[in-house]
C-alpha cells in the first residue's frame, strides 16, 4: 500500500496549452523550444490549405491539404476548431487530441484567436491559453522581414493584421511579452507546470489521499 503511494504518479488529465500571437512575435520558436524541453507535451499538427513554405515538412509543421479535403473534414466533424486566416483555411484534427488528454499528455496548439475562442467554448476546463506579444512594433516588423519566406505583399498584409490580432490579448489566461526568447520559454514552462498541479486536473488525488490516510 505504502509502496504504491511512493511509486505511483497521481493520475492526471492532460491540458490543452494554446499559444497565440501575431505573426512574427516568436510563437513558433517558443513552441519548438517547449516541445524540445517538455517530454509530456505534444504538438497538435493542424491541417491547412496554405501552400507549404520551403523549410516546412508535410506531417511535421502542418498536414497540407486542398480545400476539398478540408471541406470533407469539416463535414465529417473531424475538426475540433477551424478558421480562415489570411485567406487560407486552418483546422485542428480532433482524433489525436482527446486521446492524448485522456492519457494524461498535454497538447500544444499554435492557433489564432478564432480557434482559441472555439476551444474556450468547447473545452474551457482543459484549456490554458497564452498570448505572446512582441516587445515593439519595430521589432515585429524586423522579425517579419528577417523571415523572408513570404512575398512582400504577404508581409505587408500580416503587419496590417497584427494590430487586429493583438486586440484579442484580453481573451487569454496569460500574456507574455517576448523580449528574450529564453525568458519567454521559461515563463510558458512556469505556466504549464503550475497548471498541471491544478487540483481538478489531478484525477487520481482522491485515491492517493485515501491510501495515505489508510496508512496512517
Ligand atoms: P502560418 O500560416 O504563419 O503558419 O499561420 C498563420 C496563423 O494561423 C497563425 O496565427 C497560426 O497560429 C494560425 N493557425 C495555425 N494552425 C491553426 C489552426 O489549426 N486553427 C486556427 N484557428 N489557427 C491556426
Amino acid at each position: 500500500m505504502v509502496e504504491a503511494v511512493r511509486q505511483g504518479p497521481i493520475k492526471r488529465r492532460g491540458l490543452m496549452l494554446v499559444l497565440s500571437s501575431p505573426s512574427g512575435a516568436g510563437k513558433t520558436t517558443i513552441s519548438r523550444m517547449l516541445l524540445e524541453r517538455e517530454a509530456d507535451l505534444m504538438l497538435s499538427i493542424s491541417v491547412t490549405t496554405r501552400p507549404k513554405r520551403p523549410k516546412e515538412r508535410d506531417g511535421v509543421d502542418y498536414h497540407f491539404i486542398d480545400q476539398a479535403a478540408f471541406d470533407r473534414m469539416v463535414q465529417g466533424d473531424e475538426l475540433l476548431e477551424y478558421a480562415n486566416v489570411f485567406g487560407n483555411a486552418y483546422g485542428t484534427p480532433r482524433a489525436t487530441v482527446s486521446q492524448a488528454l485522456d492519457q494524461g499528455r498535454d497538447v500544444l496548439f499554435d492557433i489564432d484567436w478564432q480557434g482559441t475562442q472555439q476551444l474556450t467554448e468547447k473545452a474551457r476546463d482543459d484549456l490554458v491559453s497564452v498570448f505572446v506579444l512582441p516587445p515593439s512594433t519595430e521589432e515585429l516588423e524586423r522579425r517579419l522581414r528577417a523571415r523572408a519566406q513570404d512575398p512582400e505583399e504577404v508581409v505587408r498584409g500580416r503587419m496590417a493584421k497584427a494590430a487586429d490580432e493583438m486586440s484579442h490579448w484580453a481573451e487569454y489566461d496569460y500574456v507574455i511579452v517576448n523580449t528574450d526568447i529564453e525568458a519567454s520559454v521559461a515563463e510558458v514552462r512556469e505556466v504549464l507546470h503550475a497548471e498541471r498541479l491544478k487540483r481538478e486536473r489531478q484525477k487520481g488525488l482522491r485515491d492517493f489521499v485515501e491510501v495515505l490516510r489508510a496508512g496512517s
